[in-house]
């Protein structure tokens, strides 16, 4: 059996509550914001999400830096 991980898509990330390198998994999610109520806009933004494969932590950062 070939042994591939491409279908985990873990990464090494720093986690800071492990304060070590860890295993992460990552993915992509689209949240629905709203923005400010009353022009009742929404934008769906991307986050990238990484979640510590050591103590469970998520993070989650919008890839969309202004
Ligand atoms: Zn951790």
């Amino acid at each position: 059996m070939a042994t591939t991980d491409d279908s985990f898509n873990g990464m090494t990330e720093h986690c800071d509550d492990c304060d070590l390198d860890t295993l992460h998994e990552v993915s992509v999610q689209i949240r629905t914001e709203s923005l400010k109520e009353e022009n009742s806009q929404f934008s769906r933004e991307p986050y990238r999400v990484s979640e510590c494969q050591r103590c469970g932590n998520r993070t989650s950062q919008r890839m969309n830096n202004a």
